[in-house]
């Protein structure tokens, strides 16, 4: 037997209860062919394959439904759409393709996940605990952190790592925009729509985003920069009044008034559930091969949780739909193995 994959490995054992969060498990397998953890392009298009090769995938879509593209104002540069679209309609519009399809989606977070298996067992925030004979992680990276004092505690109240979610509430104010590279210059003319001021803040003094941004911002007079600076404070009672800017070349500090601060200094990877589990790199991003294979068997990964270089949409969705294949291979020869083991006692029966 090759090839094709009977659905659903252990379809109907030990159903439970419609789960609150509309999930009806009665409809569910005990365990599932596989789990897709994230919902970024990664995850969407894992879904979309696996829910098109009929594995009825379930997605688990994380805190933020979308990912990081559902934060981007614009996406330009993902094939197929000439005149750009905005990264809530592409992520929402990746959503309905996989949701045609058949995968079923919940809105939860995964908090663990136990990688003894297959089955795998992942835990989520609300309390619920699934099975599945593979998994495709796709839980993306988050924003880093200034890290400096003021910062968690004006998040909300100026501080910010989203210009497509409060850019608006900027009208006509001025803004420290932080980092060079190219979300800090993409989301520095997003916010010159509402901001009368946009002074973007850089620690070195050339940009790291690529040329075609750094002419529109160059050319944008509502933009200006501070090179070799880093902020060491952000201050204000109730909201952000100023930050203090520290040149690194001189060490002079000064303080500088703005009434907001949208921060694009890179990411971090969202490996928590999978510490000490899978092998990661020294920058904590799980290793995978050319397979999206992770050092666990039956475990594969996508998109910015295994790739710290490339990061686009586009190689996201990519690695997604290679995952996606390899899990449909994965599933199928683990069927094969399964059809081979219950065979050998009735054919040693008949030779015996
Ligand atoms: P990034 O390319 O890693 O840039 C991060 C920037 O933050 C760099 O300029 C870096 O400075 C600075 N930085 C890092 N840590 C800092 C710290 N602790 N304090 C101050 N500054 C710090 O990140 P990104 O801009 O988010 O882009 C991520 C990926 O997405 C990239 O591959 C990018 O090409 C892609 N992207 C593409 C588009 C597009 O339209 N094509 C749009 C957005 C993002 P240094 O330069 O000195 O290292």
């Amino acid at each position: 037997m090759t090839g094709k994959l009977n659905l659903n490995l252990n379809l109907g054992a030990g159903v439970e209860p419609m789960l609150e969060s509309g999930i009806d498990s009665a409809a569910r397998p005990d365990v599932e062919n596989v789990i897709i953890l994230g919902s970024g392009p990664a995850g969407w298009a894992g879904a979309i394959y696996t829910a098109r090769a009929n594995l009825r995938p379930l997605l688990i879509t994380g805190n933020e439904i979308g990912g990081q593209i559902a934060t981007t104002t614009e996406v330009e540069n993902y094939p197929g759409f000439p005149d750009g679209v905005t990264g809530p309609e592409l992520s929402e519009r990746m959503q309905a393709q996989a949701e045609r399809f058949g995968a079923t989606v919940e809105l939860d977070f995964v908090t663990a996940v136990d990688v003894n298996g297959p089955p795998f067992t992942v835990e989520t925030a609300n309390g619920k605990r699934y099975r599945a004979n593979a998994l495709i992680i796709t839980t993306g990276a988050s924003p880093r952190k200034l890290g400096v004092p003021g910062e968690d505690r004006l998040i909300g109240r100026g501080v910010s790592y989203c210009a497509t979610c409060d850019g608006f509430f900027f009208r006509n104010r001025q803004l420290v925009v932080v980092g060079g590279g190219d979300s800090s210059l993409q989301e520095s003319l997003f916010l010159t729509k509402f901001a009368s001021k946009v002074t973007i803040v850089h620690r070195r003094d050339q940009l790291r985003a690529g040329p075609a941004l750094q002419r529109r911002a160059d050319t944008n007079p509502k933009i200006e920069y501070i090179w070799n600076t880093v902020v060491t404070n952000v201050s204000g009672e109730n909201k952000v009044e100023a930050v203090t800017l520290k040149n690194v070349q001189t060490g002079e500090e000064r303080l500088f008034p703005t009434d907001g601060v949208f921060v694009y200094i890179g990411h971090l990877p969202n490996n928590a559930p999978f510490a000490g589990k899978l092998a990661m790199d020294e920058h904590g991003y799980l290793i995978t091969d050319k397979l999206m294979r992770t050092s666990v068997p039956g475990i594969f990964a996508a998109g910015e949780i295994q790739d710290s270089r490339f990061r686009q949409v586009a190689t996201s969705t990519g690695q997604g739909v290679a995952a996606a294949m390899e899990v449909e291979k994965y599933l199928a020869e683990m069927e094969d193995h399964a059809y081979l083991q219950r065979q050998e006692p009735a054919l040693d029966r008949a030779t015996a």
